[in-house]
Formats: structure tokens, sequence, C-alpha cells
């Protein structure tokens, strides 16, 4: 069954018995919690989409691993052209959603994975890439969501892992027996992985000499005994928890972009599904080839879709307000245009600029230039689509009263009449859309999408190991035929 249902999904998810936190409460059940049942939802649209003839072209594959269509979120790229369509992949499931697809950071994880402990049984001769395609085998045939896990706690920024008064502010294996590893610590802002099935988890930074037990990366049943999530509350989460129609709330269906803390209490690992223990030359490896990845979708390509959402909410609230021929107007959506082209470009050309990672291990990643230069653009450009949608949308966008007055016979008309712009627009249409707006651009995603695949500073310093400027310094010596140097 190497391609579940969205039923088959809910009912494999249904067998599961994560441990939950959320607003000072245990989440008994992920299906009925409504902030947690966002991400089941947004999960189980990547199954359908699978099936669907429209979409199974961007959201399947066929997996020479297993002989079967598998989901493309389960698929290591093999290929530019595999790039291209992860990149795709990522303004579509974000547009479709308006958050985030759970299975990415998983699914960034795997192209890691794969070149890595490729190079490193290469390098070492140990045995960790046959037991990575085992397990991607397993994750393929049972078709399932898999999130990714490396953010840790850490503590003082400007001391190392050992200075740290608390040992296991990375995670740390404080055991290793015939069964396995024993690791304890915590994961912070992973995003979905409580309606997921499994967790896979890297290191988050390099490590040193001395530092060999926070090197290590794994998988991980999301309900395995020792792990318990601590879920994010915003005034969202509380806003969704009271509301008694989600018709009310800006992204009714898919919600916010859910995250949690990770907690591993003594966490069991099995052997098998340990990928790297011990060798802290390898950790920084894990990470960049994470990023380089990641920053082309989750920096790049999938915020192209979050535009899309916001920019044709600024368009129909031009509409509604009849400023179609309004210059400045048109000029601000020409601008969110721009922005959001430039983003796709820059994903794109990470995709189309990928290359095989390392030589002869068959798995592609994108370029490292032009994932990191996404990311830097998309967490500028995401503040400016935000800021120029809140102009065109007006002060609506954050005084908008509840939609529950359209059903209060006290002031329900009042709302019908002077919210509607004196257009023919249905005025709880013209409620909704600000109030989607206001989702985006008075919400969470701001320092969201500016964190997610890492602060800016983090591109900054991949750009200056990748840039070296001795082409462009080639260019200006042959143009002006300079002399050699002096001796
Ligand atoms: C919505 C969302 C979803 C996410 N999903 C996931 C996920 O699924 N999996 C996952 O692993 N992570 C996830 N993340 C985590 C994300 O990658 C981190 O938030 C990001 O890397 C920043 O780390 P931080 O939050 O700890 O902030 P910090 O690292 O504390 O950054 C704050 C500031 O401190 C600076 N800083 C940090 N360290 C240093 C240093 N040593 N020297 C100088 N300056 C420093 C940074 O540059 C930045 O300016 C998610 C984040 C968000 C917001």
């Amino acid at each position: 069954m190497a391609l579940m249902t969205p039923e088959q999904f809910e009912q494999s998810l249904r067998r599961l018995r994560p441990r939950i936190f959320m607003n000072g409460k245990e989440v008994e059940d992920v299906f009925q919690n409504k902030n947690t049942r966002t991400v089941v939802e947004a999960n189980k649209a990547s199954y359908a989409w699978a099936l669907d003839p429209e979409y199974k072209d961007i959201m399947s594959y066929y997996s020479p691993l297993i002989d079967e269509t598998v989901n493309r979120y389960t698929h290591v790229s093999a290929s530019i052209e595999d790039l291209v369509k992860k990149a795709e992949a990522g303004t579509f499931t974000a547009e479709m959603l308006g958050t985030c697809i759970y299975r990415c950071v998983g699914y960034d994880a795997f192209h890691s994975l794969a070149s890595t402990t490729w190079e490193m049984d290469k390098e070492l001769g140990t045995e960790y890439y046959p037991r990575f395609i085992e397990y991607l085998k397993m994750v393929q045939k049972n078709d399932l969501s898999v999130a990714g896990a490396l953010t840790e706690p850490r503590g003082k920024r400007n001391r190392k892992t050992l200075e740290w008064t608390d040992p296991y502010l990375s995670l740390k294996v404080v055991d290793k027996n015939k069964d396995g590893i024993v690791v304890r610590g915590a994961k912070i802002n992973i995003s979905g992985a409580y309606a997921s099935h499994e967790l896979v988890v890297l290191p988050q930074a390099a490590h040193f000499e001395g530092e060999e037990d926070y090197a290590v990366a794994f998988a991980t049943p999301v309900d395995a005994e020792g792990i318990t999530f601590v879920c994010q509350y915003s005034p969202y989460s509380a806003e969704r928890d009271q509301a008694d129609d989600l018709e009310e709330l800006g992204n009714p269906i898919f919600g916010q972009r859910e995250t949690s803390m990770v907690v591993f209490d003594n966490v069991l690992i099995p052997w098998e599904r340990v990928f790297h223990c011990g060798e802290y030359q390898y950790s920084i490896r894990f990470v960049t080839r994470f990023a380089r990845t990641h920053r082309m979708t989750c920096g790049g390509t999938c915020k192209v879709g979050f535009m899309n959402q916001i920019i044709g909410a600024a368009k129909l609230i031009q509409e509604y307000k009849g400023l179609e021929r309004a210059a400045h107007i048109n000029d601000e959506l020409m601008e969110m245009v721009v922005l959001r082209e430039t983003c796709r470009a820059c994903g794109m050309a990470a995709a189309h600029r990928g290359a095989e990672e390392p030589p002869g291990s068959g798995v592609f990643l994108p370029d490292e230039l032009m994932g990191n230069v996404a990311k830097l653009n998309v967490a500028n450009a995401f503040w400016r689509v935000m800021a120029l949608a809140g102009d065109i949308g007006g002060g609506l966008v954050v005084t908008l009263p509840s939609l529950k007055e359209l059903k209060n016979p006290e002031v329900k008309n009042y709302v019908e009449e002077f919210y509607s712009f004196g257009s023919d627009e249905p005025t709880e249409n013209i409620l909704k859309v600000h109030k989607l707006l206001q989702n985006w651009a008075a919400g969470l995603h701001g320092v969201g999408t500016w964190h997610g695949a890492g602060p800016i500073m983090a591109q900054k310093i991949m750009l200056q190991r990748v840039i070296d400027y001795e082409h462009e310094k080639e260019l200006v010596k042959r143009a002006l035929n300079l002399k050699a140097k002096k001796g």
C-alpha cells in the first residue's frame, strides 16, 4: 500500500498514542483538539493530492527503491527534474494549505541523511547508508508522514556545548546498549510532529572533539516511550479554541503553522534506526545539507504559495473597494508580484542548478548559493508583501469585528450595511477575506518566515563560505589588462 487514502492516513494516526500538552492541558485526542486537528488536516491533504489525477504528477513519484508509486514527500531527489518538482511542490502545497505541509522537514532531512550516510560509509567504513535506505523503504511502503527535528534549546550562544550548565540543552546520547542508544534532551519549534507517524532527528550544529555524544541522527515513532510534545499556544490558538464555527477563522481548515517542543526523556532508539552516532566531524554535513535542501523550499518556493494567498486577498479587497483604477494600489499589487516572482526564480534556480552531492551518491541537492539567496530574499520580501497588503486592506485588517456579529440580531444589519463598501458583494465575503489577510499580515507568519529554515545570519554565513569573488576579480583584471603583482 505505497499510497494511503486520506481515510487510511487518519486511521493509521489513530493507532498512535503520542503524549501531547497544549495550553496547560493534556491533548487526549489530536483529532478532537481544534488546533492539533489542523495539522492532521494539512498532512491528510497530501494523501488526497497524491491520488488525485489533477495533482498526482506533482505529489507522487515512481520509486525504484520499492518499485511502486510513492508520495513525493517520501522521496530523495535523484535528478534535477526531481529537484524542480520538489520546488514546485513547495509552492503548490503552501498555496493550497496556507500553512506548512508538515511532511516537508522530514522530506528535506531524508536528502541530508541519504547523502551524508553514503559519504560516511565510503570514508569511514560504517554501515549507515543501507540502514537508512531500509528505513526509507519502510517509510515509502507504509506511506508514512515524517516530521524533522534539528533546532535545540541550546545554552548561552557565546559558550560551547560542553560549557553549558545543563548538558541536555543539546540532545545527548546518555547510554548505548545492545538494543540501541538512549537519548535525553529536546528539540524546539518542531513543525507538526505530533500528527505525523515518525520523526527524524538530525544534529542542529557542528560538533567537535569531546562532543561525540551530541553527534547523533536517528528516526523514531512519535509515540515512543519518553517523548512528550509541548505545543505552541498563541492568540490564534485561543481564537480557534473558542470558535463555534471554523468559518469565522482566517484559515478555517488548516490554521496556523503549528509547532511544539519535543522532549526526549531517556528515549531508546534501536540501532537499526540510528544513522549517526559519535562521528562528530560529520554533524555539520548533516546540518548544511539539510539547510541547503530546506532553504530552496521552506525558504524559497513555499513562500511563493503563501504570497499567492496574500496577493489574492489584496486584489479582492481592491475590487470590493472600487479601487481598480487607483494607480498606487495597482503599483503595490505589481510590487507584490515582482517580489513573489523574484522569490520563485531564486528557488527554481536553486533546483535547476542543483547537483549530485557527494558525487556518486545518487542524491541531488539544490545549489547552495541560490538556495541561500532564495531564503534571504524571502525573509525580507515577505515582510514587504505583508506591509503592502496591509496598506490595501486598510485598518479593517486589524479592526475587524467577529464574524459572529453576522448572526447577532442586535447588530447584524449594521455590520452588513457598514462593512459592505456599498458593493453588491455579500458582507460575509468581505469580512472573510479581511480575516484571511489578518491571519497573514497581523499574525505569526512574519517572524515564522524569518526564522523558518534559519535566521538570515545563517544564510549570510553560508554565503560568505561559498562566494569567493575570483571570477569577478578576473573580469576586471582582464578588462583593464592589470599587471601581475610586484616581485
Ligand atoms: C514556524 C516555524 C517552524 C519551524 N519548524 C521547524 C522544524 O520543523 N524543525 C526544526 O528543526 N526547526 C524548526 N524551526 C526552527 C527554526 O529553524 C529556528 O527557529 C531558527 O533556526 C532560529 O533558531 P532559534 O529560534 O533558536 O533562534 P535563535 O538561534 O536564538 O536566533 C535569534 C537570534 O540570535 C542569533 N544567534 C543565534 N545563535 C547565535 C550565535 N551563536 N552567535 C551570534 N548570533 C546568534 C540569530 O542569528 C538571531 O538573530 C521552525 C521555526 C519556526 C518559526
